[in-house]
């Protein structure tokens, strides 16, 4: 029954119950986290041949020990190129992180200006769209630029892109726009495929206008043989001749190791001159010894899908646990939503506005860390303080059963006192 529906004398009686069983979780002294998406102890192992290769010479004759080749390993560019879908001419591998090349990419058009427009240190009061909630560590960089993050909805096909379209065409201080656009940061949506068209065909009103289209989750599939398509953004936007306004980043931090893998962009054939110039001042080469073993690994793996299956074997009966129990305990209470990704690395979770804070510290004072209520909207203000990410992929089976049971009581807890002040 909808707790909304309840009696007060019921709601009270709820209250004391929930309580009690809230009390026997402190005196299990727990001690988990479930605060970021870090790969699981099992996922770490996948890896484990780069560790043992030797090699330094790549199937081309490149000497990897050696300064050279500044744009990246030519057989890891091709590879990376099949998933980015960017010709491998206009991919740049970077170092270990996807998230440093966007940050580059921000403080270089900040610092510098890009497409050989004004450095938006120049323009006065830049901003960014957010589609929310999103990846805090996105807005992490914005904030600290001091760009001015305009909050999008998201729905099930992606951002609001009547927003989008309105903002972006008309207001010519909006100079960019974050997407996770493939089992989305943290609500798992995959933009549609008008979506994505519908961002090639953007008109926007300042010229060096930027999507960064960070596909983070490109290849991250629960259910591989049914995997999800996203549509080609950058052959959309040649198409539309609009192919200088995306960056496409990527990474091997959630195929190989996280924080030890090797990042790139993808862009247009003037965007990827331009990072290089960049590039090419603050280094001679990036790490070809670590860009040559994760290219003999993912081939003798069978190619980067293989891999993807045994992470998928880790991840897939992780989130099915965790939507089981939110299924079995919350369903048909009113007291929250959740998304159910078939991919990525999270669930999205809605209580009723006002409790998010409240559940998470709640979890907090019993020994469950959660990502902060907040973190997932820029400035760390949730609006309706509702938003709660849920990240499976590190703990236990057990553990998780243990955190997840915990999440739906103080959601119980919390929305039961919540109904019981508004009344
Ligand atoms: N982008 C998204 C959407 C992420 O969720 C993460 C990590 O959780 C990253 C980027 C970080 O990637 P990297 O390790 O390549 O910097």
């Amino acid at each position: 029954m909808l707790y909304q529906d309840l009696p007060r004398e019921k709601l009270v009686e709820l209250r004391k119950e929930l309580s009690a069983e809230y009390e026997e979780f402190r005196k299990a002294g727990l001690k988990l986290d479930m605060s970021r998406g870090k790969p699981g102890l099992e996922q770490l192992g996948i890896a484990h041949d780069i560790l043992t290769d030797d090699s330094c010479v790549s199937p081309g004759g490149i000497d990897c020990r050696n300064y050279g080749n500044p744009d990246g390993l030519p057989e890891l560019r091709e590879l990376f190129s099949a998933v980015m879908r960017v010709p491998a001419s206009n991919v740049l591998l970077g170092e270990n992180s996807s998230l440093s090349l966007m940050y580059n990419c921000v403080m270089w058009a900040y610092i510098f200006g890009v497409g050989g427009c004004k450095p938006w240190s120049q323009c006065g009061n830049v901003k960014f769209l957010c589609p929310v909630p999103g990846y805090d560590r996105h807005f992490a960089i914005t904030e600290e630029f001091g760009i001015e993050m305009i909050n999008v909805a998201m729905d099930g096909s992606g951002p609001d892109m009547d927003t989008v379209e309105k903002l972006v065409s008309s207001d010519p201080s909006i100079k960019g726009i974050w997407c996770v656009p493939k089992y989305s940061n943290p609500s798992g949506v995959t933009y549609s495929d008008e979506t994505v068209r519908r961002f090639a065909a953007l008109r926007p009103a300042a010229k060096d206008f930027r999507i960064f289209w960070d596909n983070a989750y490109c290849v991250h599939e629960l259910y591989p043989d049914d995997a999800v398509q996203l549509a080609d953004l950058y052959g959309e936007c040649v198409k539309n001749g609009t192919q200088d306004m995306p960056y496409i980043f990527f990474s091997t931090s959630k195929i190989t190791y996280a924080g030890g893998g090797v990042a790139a962009v993808g862009a247009s054939d003037s965007n990827i001159a331009e990072l290089k110039r960049r590039t090419s001042i603050r280094t001679i080469c990036t790490d070809k010894l670590n860009q040559l073993r994760h290219y003999d690994f993912i081939k003798a793996s069978g190619g980067i899908e293989n891999i993807m299956r045994k992470h998928a074997e880790h991840l897939r009966p992780r989130f099915e646990k965790v939507l089981e129990i939110l299924d079995s305990e919350l369903s048909g209470t009113g007291a929250a939503c959740w998304t159910r990704p078939s991919g990525g690395y999270f669930i999205s979770f809605e209580t009723l506005p006002g409790c998010a804070k409240k559940v998470v510290a709640s979890c907090k004072e019993v020994g469950v860390k959660l990502t902060p209520a907040g973190a997932t909207y820029p400035y760390r203000r949730d609006p309706h303080d509702s938003n709660i990410r849920i990240a499976p992929s590190c703990p236990s089976i057990e553990e998780l059963t243990v955190a997840t049971r915990l999440l739906c009581l103080c959601t119980k807890l919390a929305t039961v006192e919540a109904l019981l002040s508004s009344n």
